[in-house]
């Protein structure tokens, strides 16, 4: 097996791995790490949760290592879509440069320009950025970019989706031409390829893939609702949320006005929950964020967007308030469950307005998602519910009607299981029908208590209160390299 110290990275980096636990490199790092130390162009084709970030970290730390910062003339900028990525991305620096001098800034939005400018004045190795905030601190001549030796652009089919092609455009014009440059993408649009055609030089092509796993169950549900009131689909989410298994889970809402209505909700019938999306500052997003990691929220209330390329663990439950308008983000969704090896399970809240996009998404899985009536079924009391108040606290809003609570005694019957590609916008595969009671999949673990290590995720080694031990000697097996 490969190990890190074959790959080229000096003896400081290889402590710090040893010191996060990682012992041996994903494929994207096996396939990355040599060409990008040898200074060439990358081209990484990878998602979240292939170990990306540090198949891009790793050799720009390495060939940092050697030289000084120089006051707001930064040596390698680092771009992310999203204010959260790149927080990310900052924590695995500190976490893999901690036995060198390098520094760096994190410049996103939401957040006071003075400390960000602080550590520019100072000079910083690295910059982490989105690309909105980089461009303002440019505008206001507080960094240059002519120094940049080394630029990394993270995640740039989401770049695409968010409109920032134009300012990475901006911003690549004002690099250096002569630089190294890492691009990492989980697909190549037409617009991304362009990119990588006009901006970087005979980049080596490293490309990974997520394979079906037969491990990774999932079980996806529809649940009805005919009344055409967000009320009534509410009423059927509480319903869904109110079964025995459900440890904790992501709602996702295809408005962002209804992630910030149901999370209120939620709230007020006793549940733990908050909304995450972009019109939140962020220090709120951090903390739901770090609060949903960390097992205080059960709960988070998400938009498509919110959630794309966070490295949130995996959930043992997926619920979708509807069904998105996009057939390929329902894949990416209920992708947040049954990782490596997990049982999940996704419900689909499905009211008359969702019909159209639920036919596009039955279409792209080539089969029907199985409907449940959950105020019918028969499930044994929560596995940790809303307070037990009698009644369903008040209603939440004007157009809000008291519910019952979930009616019990249901019988066994069959559902869905599917084996798909984890939060890959691949298809899913029907792999058996059986039967068993819709009450929720049996968590592999017991609530609360922590997984083994070895079921890869940020969240295992977190709650052991320790974040970054990673996936150990047991790397997926759905990473795969194919070129
Ligand atoms: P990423 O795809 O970069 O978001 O990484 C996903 C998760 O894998 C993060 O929690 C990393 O800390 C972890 N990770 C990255 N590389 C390794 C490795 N070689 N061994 C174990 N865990 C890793």
């Amino acid at each position: 097996m490969t190990s890190f110290s074959d790959l080229g990275l000096g003896q400081k980096l290889l402590d710090a791995l040893d010191a996060v636990g990682y012992k041996a490199p994903t494929p994207i790092q096996a396939g990355a790490i040599p060409h990008a130390l040898a200074g060439k162009d990358v081209l990484g084709i990878a998602q979240t949760g292939t170990g990306k970030t540090a198949s891009f970290t790793l050799p720009l730390i390495e060939r940092l290592s050697k030289g000084r910062a120089k006051a707001r003339m930064p040596r390698s900028l680092i771009l992310s879509p999203t204010r959260e990525l790149a927080a990310q991305i900052a924590e695995n620096f500190d976490n893999y440069a901690k036995n060198t001098k390098l520094t760096k800034v994190l410049l996103i939005g939401g957040v006071a320009f003075g400390p960000q400018e602080e550590i520019l004045n100072k000079g910083a190795d690295v910059v982490i950025a989105t690309p909105g905030r980089l461009l303002d601190q440019f505008e206001r001549g507080k960094v240059l970019l002519n120094g940049v030796q080394i630029l990394v652009i993270d995640e740039a089919d989401r770049m695409l989706d968010m409109g920032f092609i134009p300012d990475i455009e901006r911003i690549l014009k004002t690099l250096p031409a002569k630089r190294q440059t890492l691009f990492f993408s989980a697909t190549m649009p037409p617009e991304i390829k362009s990119l990588v055609d006009r901006f970087m030089h005979e980049p080596e092509r490293v490309e990974v893939s997520r394979q079906a796993s037969t491990a990774t169950t999932i079980t996806q549900l529809q649940a009805r609702v005919k009344d055409k009131t967000p009320a009534a689909k509410r009423d059927m989410l509480r319903k869904a949320l109110d079964r025995d298994g459900v440890k904790n889970g992501i709602i996702f809402c295809n408005r962002k006005r209804d992630v910030d209505i149901v999370a209120r909700s939620l709230v007020k019938h006793g549940l733990s929950a908050a909304p995450i999306h972009g019109d939140l500052d962020q220090s709120t997003r951090t903390k739901t964020l770090d609060d949903f990691k960390s097992d205080k929220l059960r709960f988070l209330v998400a938009s498509d967007v919110a959630a794309r390329g966070l490295d949130i663990p995996a959930v043992s439950h997926v619920f979708n308030f509807d069904v998105p308008h996009n057939a390929e983000d329902y894949v990416h969704r209920i992708g947040r469950t049954g990782r490596a090896g997990l049982a999940g399970e996704a419900v689909t809240i499905v009211g008359p307005a969702d019909e159209k996009n639920l036919a596009a998404v039955e279409k792209m899985l080539g089969k029907k998602i199985e409907a449940v009536d959950f105020g019918k079924s028969g499930h044994s009391a929560p596995a940790k519910a809303a307070p037990a108040s009698p009644a369903e606290p008040e209603a939440d809003d004007a157009e809000e009607k008291p519910a019952g609570r979930s009616r019990r005694g249901r019988r066994p019957r069959k559902d869905q299981t599917v084996s798909v590609e984890a939060d890959a916008p691949a298809k899913a595969e029907p792999v058996s029908n059986r039967d068993k009671n819709h009450s929720a999949p049996k968590p592999a673990q017991k609530p609360d208590k922590p997984a083994p290590r070895r079921e890869r995720s940020g969240r295992n080694a977190q709650q052991d209160g320790d974040r970054f031990k990673g996936f150990g000697n047991d790397v997926p097996a759905f990473f795969n390299i194919e070129g």
